[in-house]
């Protein structure tokens, strides 16, 4: 992408109503707008990062089996009157009517809808275990919308819900978002804790809210700091029994403040206690027939009986992330991307825009850089040096490139990696074969 042909509204003062890093550094990096209170338009730098977290968060989802589709945002009020949530819900709920005047409501979450469209397809455990999901914008009326795109009332969100013949199968279901979840946010570059997390209705240990740890989170983190040293799971056989990864994990001490036990906490070992502050970017649950009992969706055993379904629901916060990786990603400069999800590879700044010699070795760069998928971004605009420098620091690439006459001269250009500052004078090839090898590896 060539700056001039962009739009990356980049702001020079630091608006007044964003009090932490995240937030401030997604509006002044041009990345999202706020439209209404807790409501944003996703300008390109931020739609970028959007969809990457969101691709990685499929493809981690269709590696554990479950399936992708897509449901509306707008709902009938019918089926939340069915499982009884219509009323429960309260304000956060978007409730619209249209102009039959029948109740409809803007989706916080689709467990209703989800399993109306289960019980009028699936009849036999033969289909079962069944996992599905989507990716979907979701609108709840928050109180306090604030700290950007991390509190929102429209947020982007996957959720996958599980259904299995018996609460042993739904077990099998939930260790396997259980490491999903765990790949997720390691591709995701972010090292998430899961947290023992409200059981709700039935009770039980299989409910855990993942956790990053940030100074800004919203709530206090407990834990044993063998959590953080984990390795993620990795390639894994998903029909294979997950125990090992999941059990250990949960046998360890891990809570936020609404659930610690100051008791659990103090009895292990000091040098191990670990407390923080953290942000919830995904929230796993199990509820068993919460939703299937009222909503009758029963299957066929191999018993020849009718068996209530078992279920569960498995959450992300995809549009919270972009917030939460900057939280945790992130200097006095600006935004450190994690490779993974940088809008782009590499920037170009070239410090002459005039000059044809420092056009010609940054044209060649782009082409080179292009066509083995490294996506540069080449900053071709007539601004003053300082100015690109710390706007390339600000949008927090991984890495930048300077191409200037002097350096020319002596047929190098410099490549700054943005999260160690080191730098090194390559020549121009030199150069891109080292920033090829660092996105192909
Ligand atoms: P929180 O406790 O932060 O309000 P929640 O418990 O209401 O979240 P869930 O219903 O578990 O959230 O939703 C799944 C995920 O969706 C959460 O883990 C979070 O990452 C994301 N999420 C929830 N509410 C918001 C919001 N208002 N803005 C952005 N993301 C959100
Ligand atoms: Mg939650």
């Amino acid at each position: 992408m060539r700056l001039s042909n962009y739009f990356m509204p980049v702001l020079k003062e630091t608006p007044a109503d964003a009090t932490i890093a995240s937030h401030q550094y997604m509006l002044r990096a041009g990345m999202v707008r706020q439209q209404s209170a807790g409501i944003y338009a996703w300008l390109p730098l931020g739609h970028r990062v959007l969809k990457k977290i969101e691709q990685i968060v499929r493809e981690e989802q269709d590696k554990a089996g479950a399936v992708e589709m897509l449901m509306p945002t707008i709902q009938s009020a019918d089926l939340w009157k069915e499982t009884g949530r219509y009323d429960a819900y309260g304000p956060e709920m978007l409730r619209i009517t249209d102009r039959g005047d029948r109740e409809m409501l803007y989706g916080p979450t689709n467990e209703d809808m989800i399993t109306d469209i289960f019980r009028s397809y699936v009849r036999s455990y033969k289909s079962l275990p069944l996992m599905l999901y989507h990716i979907q914008w979701k609108f709840r009326d928050e109180r306090r919308p604030r700290f950007g795109v991390m509190r929102g009332r429209e947020f982007l969100m996957k959720d996958t819900y599980s259904f299995d013949i018996d609460e042993a199968a739904a077990r099998k279901s939930y260790y396997k978002m259980f490491v999903a979840y765990l790949n997720t946010f390691a591709r995701l570059g972010i090292q998430a804790i899961p947290v023992k997390a409200d059981p709700g209705p039935i009770g039980g240990d299989l409910s855990h809210e993942f956790v990053i740890l940030a100074e800004s989170g919203e709530s206090g983190v407990f834990c044993h700091s063998d959590l953080l040293e984990m390795a993620a799971p990795g390639e894994v056989d998903f029909d294979s029994d997950l125990s090992d990864h999941v059990d250990k994990r949960m046998a360890l001490y891990a809570a936020t403040d609404e659930k610690h036990d100051e008791a659990a906490f103090a009895a292990i070992p000091k040098d191990k206690q670990m407390s923080a502050r953290g942000i919830e970017v995904g929230h796993i649950f199990y509820f068993g027939d919460k939703y299937s009992g009222p909503m009758k969706a029963d299957v066929m055993g191999s018993d020849g009986k009718p068996h209530t379904i078992m279920g569960g629901s498995y959450g992300i916060g995809v549009s919270r992330l972009v917030g939460a990786i900057i939280e945790a990603s992130h200097d006095e400069n600006g935004i450190v991307w994690p490779k993974s999800v940088a809008p782009f590879g590499v920037g170009i700044i070239n410090l002459k825009s005039d000059n044809e010699d420092t056009n010609a070795v940054c044209e060649t760069l782009y082409s080179q850089l292009s066509k083995a998928g490294v996506d540069p971004l080449y900053d071709d605009s007539s601004d003053r040096g300082g100015v690109k420098f710390s706007r390339m620091d600000l949008i927090g690439l991984p890495f930048a490139v300077t191409v200037g006459p002097r350096g020319i001269k002596e047929g190098v250009i410099e490549v700054k990696n943005r999260a160690t500052g080191e730098r090194q004078s390559l020549t121009p090839d030199a150069a891109a074969k080292f920033l090829i090898s660092e996105f192909t590896s």
